[in-house]
């Protein structure tokens, strides 16, 4: 906000008005490497694109990962992002590197440190839940702000998943977990478990409050029942879930349980707040034919309050709308967040 002291009180109300402070924006589920893929042709289906990206997390180091972090994060805090969760799975180094990266490039990090006890990657892999709790300890003494995360129902079975349940109850600690992003995944789970992926997250002790399941784009009603009944988030990531051909979050379904949500850039193939709260309210718009199906606040809440409790934040810093941008002129005042929302890009968020 621009001084005024001194100023006429025409020029003070239009300096004052050259601003208009947010609270900053929570980026709750990122996995910062996969920014390196964004443009490339990369397989005609999730799974295909799935190799593409193994690849590059197979090739990370710790000093690659120390580099393209902070770059990546710096441009996160450009577009208004104060806060991130760090979905990691690219070992133990790594993490360290991540840390370092996010403290250079100002953002505050919950390292949601992953469990993978099968396929996948070898460096992602831990050869007993007891060693990624270990893991987990490792990253926790160092000080770093860390979540569990069993990565999913095809890579953690449901020993491993009660375990990293009953850990983080106890610890009190944020558990991330990915769910339902693609119909194959729900097919293997039935297979395997008898249930669908949230029913076994629920059978298994990984559901309530400081639950976060990521994306749950075919979770069908019971699954969401048993979201709301648990208190778990949903962290919604319609960018990449676009890019990816994942589907359509149900928007309304949820909404209508009064399940909170909060918002991810994923594979970070964009790194926008308002793109992603835009597509949120859009795919709810195109699947029930109704207009304001979010409000403009409660669009707000989901892009921050929300995913900072679901990072088990407390504080994280704000930011200030540039309101000469191009994009706002003529709106007036009160219409200011339905239009950052309705048409702007994160370039309106102020230079630090
Ligand atoms: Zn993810």
């Amino acid at each position: 906000m621009i001084g005024v002291s001194g100023s006429s009180p025409l020029l003070a109300s239009r300096l004052v008005a050259e601003s208009f402070p947010l609270p900053g924006f929570v980026n709750a589920h990122s996995h910062t490497f996969q920014r390196a893929l964004r443009g490339r042709a990369a397989g005609g289906d999730f799974w295909a694109w799935r190799e593409n990206m193994l690849a590059e997390a197979d090739r990370q180091t710790p000093e690659l990962v120390r580099v393209s972090y902070e770059t990546a994060y710096r441009e996160m805090r450009a577009a208004g992002f104060t806060a991130v969760g760090e979905f990691h799975y690219l070992g133990l180094a790594e993490a360290f590197a991540a840390a370092e990266a996010a403290s250079a490039a100002g953002i505050e990090l919950v390292l949601l440190h992953a469990a993978y006890a099968r396929g996948g990657l070898s460096r992602s892999r831990q050869e007993t839940v007891r060693g990624y709790l270990a893991e987990v300890e490792a990253l926790r003494d160092f000080g770093l702000r860390i979540g569990l995360a069993p990565h999913s129902v095809r890579a953690c079975p449901a020993d491993w998943l009660e375990q990293i349940g009953r850990y983080a109850e106890q610890a009190e600690l944020p558990l991330h977990v990915h769910a339902d992003e693609q119909p194959k995944e729900i097919e293997e789970c039935q297979a395997e478990h008898g249930c669908r992926p949230i029913e076994l997250l629920a059978r298994t002790g990984c559901l309530g409050p400081r639950t976060t399941v990521v994306h749950a784009t075919h979770a069908d009603g019971a699954e969401l029942d048993l979201l709301a009944s648990t208190g778990a988030t949903i962290c919604a990531c319609p960018t990449t879930e676009a890019d990816l051909g994942d589907g359509f979050l149900p928007a309304e379904r949820i909404r209508g349980r009064g399940i909170p949500l909060c918002i991810g850039t994923d594979s970070n193939v964009r790194i926008d707040p308002f793109e992603e709260l835009r597509e949120l309210e859009g795919i709810a718009r195109r699947q029930t034919g109704r207009r304001g199906i979010f409000q403009t606040d409660e669009l707000f809440r989901f892009g921050s309050e929300l995913g900072g409790r679901a990072l088990g934040l407390e504080k994280w810093a704000g930011i200030e709308i540039d309101l000469e941008h191009r994009s706002l002129h003529g709106v007036s005042s009160e219409h200011v967040a339905g239009a950052l929302v309705a048409g702007c890009g994160a370039d309106v968020v102020e230079k630090e």
